[in-house]
């Protein structure tokens, strides 16, 4: 006999927006929520954050009986649902900003790093959007999901796979109910420092009935081949990236270098750490970031008049005036003071924020390097897989349905292995 019982996939946020994903998995009484962010729109210029007006801005999904009652006035219905969970694949904030609106007595499961990060990166308050009736820098439990081990909400269970991205520990999903196969990918990629871990995940995601797919590099089709065009000639993959810096160090043996990165990339700081010639330091700020969440020490300094960190080794600190005053011992963060730097010195600008064009804060700030005569390099990797890479993916999987989702054209991601489906906000599909 066969069962009545059918798997529905409802697609609640971030389909053609780069980022916010909100997909949940439901089988009879069971269901799983994955990812919890918000949609990065500054240019709404709203009044606040609040739920109300994330849900009518849709910057979050309106997904019934997984947010905290307490912020939406509605008990969630646990006679319909018995079994609830949640996931989030990675800590960029598209993906978890809104992990603390997630009612408290649902789990959330994430992998080990995001879990043990996501509290860090949260220790002021400004990186997570507030739970009800707690402090501003409350960070709801998540618990560490065990890589590539099974888990189980009812009827569904899920497997967390260890995946690359430019977030530290992204990880991607597999969920099975009694007769269906559903992976989501994430945000993914086959140029990071783990293509094997991604090809693992993939062979296990294979012939899956449902496979759920970003497709952020395929957002800007007039751009499409803006890695092979003329103008471009950085790096092409995270190692590349790296040799790169530590080819610029051994290139100038006599010039004040600074760099800086982006905070979630904890990967690339670390091998940036570990390749280079030059002593590294950081500023207290990210060392104190590496230290609550990975509790790993590396040199640091403070800018004048900074909080000191409890928690940092003092014999590490690097005294501010003796790195301005260097030239060859050093490759150090700036984050700020930068035209204390030395003219004649160089900054690379390694995905750090301001990211790019896109921010007006970007081009007054590459523009007092100029000002200064400091040389200015932006050297860059994406996070995303890319119009090729997208195709590799899809093609390691062999989906019955594809449904991409995270990214502005989701029309140009095909399945020739089946279906292609482009899912409506809001939209259930019956699998
Ligand atoms: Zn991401």
């Amino acid at each position: 006999m066969t069962s009545k019982a059918k798997t529905t996939v409802t697609f609640y946020n971030g389909l053609t927006t780069i980022g916010g994903p909100m997909i949940e998995v439901a089988y009879k009484q069971s269901h799983l929520l994955f990812d919890l962010g918000e949609v990065y729109r500054p240019e709404l210029e709203l009044p606040d954050e609040s739920y109300h007006t994330l849900i009518k801005n849709q910057l979050i999904g309106d997904v019934p009986d997984f947010y905290d009652p307490a912020l939406t006035g509605k008990e969630i219905d646990t006679g319909r649902w018995q079994h609830a969970a949640a996931y989030i694949s990675h800590l960029h904030l598209d993906h978890s900003k809104a992990l603390n609106l997630l009612a408290p007595t649902i789990p959330l499961y994430a992998g080990p790093i995001t879990a043990q990060m996501l509290p860090a990166l949260n220790e002021d308050g400004t990186f997570l959007l507030p739970a009800a009736n707690h402090a501003k820098n409350y960070t709801r439990p998540i618990i560490a999901a065990e890589l590539r081990q099974p888990l189980r909400v009812g009827d569904i269970t899920f497997t967390v796979w260890p995946s690359d991205h430019d977030a530290y520990g992204a990880t991607g999903l597999i969920v099975e109910t009694p007769d269906k196969k559903i992976a989501f990918t994430g945000d993914i990629r086959l140029h990071g420092y783990h293509p094997d871990w991604v090809h693992q995940f993939l062979a296990a995601a294979k012939g899956c009935d449902m496979l759920i797919i970003e497709g952020t590099g395929v957002s800007w089709p007039e751009e499409k081949h803006d890695d092979q065009s003329e103008e471009f000639t950085g790096p092409k993959n995270e190692r590349e990236l790296t040799a790169a810096i530590v080819d610029l160090q051994r290139d100038n043996p006599e010039r004040q270098i600074t760099f800086n990165t982006y905070p979630t990339n904890v990967e690339r700081l670390l091998r940036i750490i570990s390749d280079s010639p030059r002593k590294v330091a950081l500023h207290a700020q990210r060392a104190h970031l590496l230290k609550e969440s990975l509790a790993k020490d590396y040199p640091y300094y403070y800018l004048p008049g900074e909080k000191i960190f409890s928690d940092l080794k003092p014999e590490l600190a690097i005294p501010y005036q003796e790195l301005l005053q260097d030239d060859h011992k050093y490759l150090w963060q700036a984050v700020a003071n930068f035209t204390d730097l030395q003219p004649g010195g160089l900054y690379i600008h390694s995905n750090a924020e301001p990211l790019g064009e896109f921010d007006p804060a970007y081009q007054p700030f590459v523009a007092q390097f100029a000002d200064k005569k400091i040389e200015f390099k932006a050297l860059r990797c994406s996070g995303h897989a890319d119009e090729k890479e997208l195709k590799e993916i899809i093609s390691e999987v062999e989906p019955a349905i594809l449904a991409p989702v995270h990214t502005l054209y989701p029309e140009l991601e095909e399945n020739p292995f089946g279906e292609r489906i482009l899912p409506e906000r809001g939209q259930t599909v019956t699998l």
